[in-house]
């Protein structure tokens, strides 16, 4: 039988619930449907995502930064 398997994760810019085929690996890229974010599995189990370093992510890591929270 063969199944489609299918995982969820939340968007770390939108927090939206993202389908990500279960053939993924760490380092595949994702597409976040409701923000148009490019994120990058950094982890299996749980899954979960993160701004790929080259990416519009960093720069927007280093705003946040920058405001000293
Ligand atoms: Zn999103």
């Amino acid at each position: 039988m063969t199944k489609v398997k299918t995982r969820r994760a939340i968007c770390p810019m939108c927090a939206s619930e993202i389908i990500v085929s279960s053939k993924l690996v760490e380092g595949d890229r994702v597409i976040c449907l409701t923000c148009d974010a490019n994120l990058e599995i950094v982890m299996l189990d749980p899954l979960a995502l993160y701004w790929p370093d080259e990416d519009e992510g960093k720069q927007y890591a280093q705003k946040i930064d920058r405001r000293d929270y």
